[in-house]
């Protein structure tokens, strides 16, 4: 039995309507709720309306949180959206389904390590640095060949780009960059669009959005 979520139900009926204008099924948009900072009771409701993807940004907080959340919500899947130690990726493998971080050869190593020592293999995307802000985490677009090469040598199962663009700026011409980029390289995944520009990454082709403001409210 599912129950009403206000806000989650306006962000689907949001994505489907987006998702209709631009020709696209609405199935085809992973819409993933970022319960970063949330507390377990806040996460209740928006399971109990039938949610079933959630993103987190710290190893340890998803640790604390989800195990008990997925007794009672057995088919969540998780993702990592946040940066990613190296020495957290065997408890990230064994944790998340997806990983939308990865973006340097130290943690392709590191992660393909844990892959093969625990038998776990979460889809990845590499994060870009789209808009040159190396604070942010992210490859330079300049070097995603070299570590798409990396991913492959160590048997990563990439699936596509993430990025978090510039605040205060338009997103469109960087999502638009994201797409060809993914395009070039036969990536089929787009994780990208937030509270604030998701129908508009859904325009440009988004797969994956990440919204947590527009579900949970604000963070404090
Ligand atoms: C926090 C976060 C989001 C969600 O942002 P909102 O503006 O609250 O929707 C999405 N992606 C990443 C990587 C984040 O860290």
């Amino acid at each position: 039995m599912t129950t009403q979520h206000a806000p989650l139900d306006k962000v689907r009926d949001s994505i489907a309507r987006t998702a209709g204008i631009a020709g696209r099924e609405a199935g085809d948009v992973t819409l993933i709720a970022v319960s970063k900072t949330m507390a377990a009771d806040d996460i209740r409701p928006v399971l109990a309306a039938g949610q079933r993807d959630f993103g987190e940004n710290r190893v340890q907080e998803a640790a604390e949180k989800w195990p008990g959340l997925r007794k009672e919500f057995p088919k969540t899947r998780l993702h990592m959206i946040g940066q990613l130690q190296s020495n957290k990726a065997e408890d990230a493998a064994g944790l998340f389904d997806v990983i939308h971080s990865v973006d340097r050869a130290s943690l392709v190593k590191a992660l393909g390590k844990a892959m093969k020592k625990t038998g776990r293999r979460p889809d990845c995307f590499v994060q870009l640095d789209i808009g040159d802000e190396p604070q942010k985490g992210g490859c330079p677009p300049g070097g995603l060949p070299d570590l798409l090469e990396l991913c492959r040598a160590h048997d990563l199962p990439i699936v596509g780009l993430m990025c978090i663009p510039p605040a205060d700026t338009e997103a469109a011409p960087y999502f638009a960059l994201m797409r060809k980029l993914a395009e070039r390289h036969g990536l089929p995944g787009l994780s990208m669009g937030m509270s604030s520009d998701y129908e508009t990454a859904i325009m440009v082709g988004a797969t994956h959005v990440r919204v947590g403001t527009a579900i949970f409210g604000a963070r404090t």
